[in-house]
Formats: C-alpha cells, structure tokens, sequence
C-alpha cells in the first residue's frame, strides 16, 4: 500500500508531468518495438484502474504473481496518474529491475483523438492517459480497456486457455465484453469491438420496452438488465443495488429473488445468443461480482440454444479462473513476450 509519503510522492510526480508536458511532448515508439527493454524484462506490471481502486500487480515471465498491491482511487485526474507512478516505482523496486507497463481503464483510448472514451468513471475521459504515463514513467505505458483486459487474461493462461476465439464478459457494477482472437486483443476500427453492454435487449416482451435510461444516452441497453445493481433493481425496486444475496434468498424459497434470477439468465443468453450469432466464439467467460452466481453455468447452456441460429449449441460458458486478479493480468499481458 502507499504509505505516508504518497502524498509528497505524488506532489512531485505533478510536478515532473506539468514539466515533462510543457518542455517535451513525448513521441511514441510505435507498438512492439520495445527497443529500450529488449532483452532486460523479466517482469510485467499491469494496472487494474476503477472507479473506487487501483490495483498494481506485477507477473514473472510464466505468468505467475508476485508483487500487488492495491489502493483507493485518489480524487481527481492528476493525482490518479500519480498515484499509479508511484504504485509502479515501488514495486520495480522491490523487484529490482525496470518492467513493462500495462493499464486497463474503463472506456477506451480513442482513436480518432488519442483521448479516453466512453469511460463511467468520468474523470478519464477527454483525457490521454496513456501518454501523460509514459511522460511520468519515461517509457511507453500501453492502456486498454477493462473488459479487454479481462478477455486476453482468461485467454492467455485462464478458462479460455487453448480457445482461438474468446468473448469476455463482465457482470459487475456495469456490464462489458471484450474479444480476444489468437492471442490478441480484437480492438476494432472505433475501439469498440465487444462493447455488448451498450447493445439493446434483444427479443424484448413488450413489459421490457423500451428498458431504463442507460448512463450512455439511450433506453434498454444490456448493462441496464444484466449488471449487478440493475439485477437488485429488477428485484428489489428502483433503490436497491446489491444483489449478492438473491442466489441465497432464492434458495431459502423467497419467489421474487427466484424469479429476478430467472429474468435476468433468460435476458442474458438472449443477449449471448446475439454474441454467438455473430462472433462464435469457441467459449464465454463470465467475470465480474455476478459470475459468482453458481446457477448461471447450468441456466445459460440450457437458455441459449433457443436462440441461437444453429441445429446445436454447445458453446462452453465458464467461469472465469483468475478472478479478480484478472484485470491486473490482462493489463500486464498487453506486452505480450517478443
Ligand atoms: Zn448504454
């Protein structure tokens, strides 16, 4: 964890940003080139960002973890940048030797601005974050979107491991997908490619028309059925946002957490269905507070095949094996070996 001296840790690290900013605008070696760390990494750091924490972890060549850590997310743009520098300073030391940086937002980088999109945790957007790192940290930082970053960790050596193509998801405060194709992030031209959630429910009952507003500006949007605090909701009503206890409410016989679960699985492979209709992938991990729902393994592949363009549907859903580790991991193999 930061200790005290964060604080003043982070004061100059502002201060080294404003100057690097103002006295040299940093050029970018291109993807891959790595020429400054070729041949000395052993170590790869990933950055798990979110709303509420930073998480900083740092995986050996075999992929195993060693150094983690994990602190609030500090108020603010600037003071979030130099906290996660001062996060990486210290675990390099403890390692003793200079890693690869990667970092899993929420949103995405823009291509067209090079600035963040799309992010809930608003404060990023607008913002080139993975430049104003690799000024602070004085080499090229890669960032990538969380749900990404979910999908290429069960890929590389989790439940997708030895599957071509694999679609991530993540059911948690929000509800996110990410493509991973031979290894490698499927980014798409927008940078949106497996951004599910902004989807509307498909095969909608005329009792889910036309759905609640979603934060992105439209109605019916999956996030708003399929997330964790949409799932309380439909249970509980409009102030309810936490649905970890419905799995054992259903158990203990109480109709209305039973059938909220019903809907929500019955909503969810129809909006998979779509994902195997137009993807097909070789299987979909879950991830996020929501796939620790035990029932959802046995619901969704008995739902799917009903919706489904295909004489059979078999395709594997799983659940994730690094947890929540898995969103330091994927960040970390956004420098995949060389
Ligand atoms: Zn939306």
């Amino acid at each position: 964890m930061a200790g005290a001296g964060a604080g003043a840790q982070a004061a100059t690290d502002m201060a080294r940003l404003r100057k690097a900013a103002i006295e040299k605008p940093v050029s970018l070696e291109p993807r891959g080139s790595g020429h400054h760390t070729r041949g000395m990494v052993r170590h790869r750091i990933g950055i798990d960002l979110g709303g509420t924490k930073i998480e900083v972890a740092a995986l050996a060549p075999d992929g195993a973890l060693r150094v983690r850590r994990r602190i609030a997310t500090p108020e603010g743009y600037e003071a979030t940048l130099a906290a996660m520098a001062t996060l990486v300073r210290e675990v390099e030391r403890e390692l003793g030797e200079t890693c690869t940086v990667g970092i899993g937002i929420p949103g995405t980088i823009s291509p067209a601005t090079g600035l963040v999109k799309n992010a809930n945790s608003t404060v990023l957007n607008g913002r080139a974050l993975d430049r104003d790192m690799a000024a602070l940290l004085g080499r090229e930082v890669r960032a990538e979107n969380d749900a990404n970053c979910f999908a290429l960790s069960e890929a590389a050596d989790g439940a997708g491991a030895g599957c071509r193509v694999v679609f991530g998801v993540i059911l948690g405060t929000g509800c996110g997908g990410g493509i991973v194709a031979d290894g490698a992030v499927l980014r798409g031209r927008q940078r949106v490619a497996g951004e599910w959630g902004h989807n509307s429910l498909p095969w909608p009952n005329p009792d889910e028309l036309p759905g609640p507003p979603c934060w992105c500006g439209r109605s019916g949007c999956l996030e708003t059925w399929l997330s964790g605090p949409s799932l309380a909701r439909d249970c509980d009503g409009p102030e309810a946002r936490d649905a970890s206890e419905l799995p054992a409410r259903a158990a203990a016989g109480d109709a209305r957490a039973r059938a909220a679960l019903d809907r929500h699985a019955d909503r969810l492979a129809r909006g998979l269905a779509h994902v195997v209709n137009l993807l097909d992938p070789d299987c979909i991990v879950l991830g996020g507070g929501l796939s620790n729902m035990a029932h959802l393994y046995t619901a969704l592949p008995a739902l799917l095949p009903r919706h489904v363009f295909s004489d059979v549907c078999d395709t594997p859903i799983l659940p994730n094996r690094h947890g929540d580790s898995s969103g330091v991991r994927g960040a970390a193999w956004l420098w995949p070996a060389e």
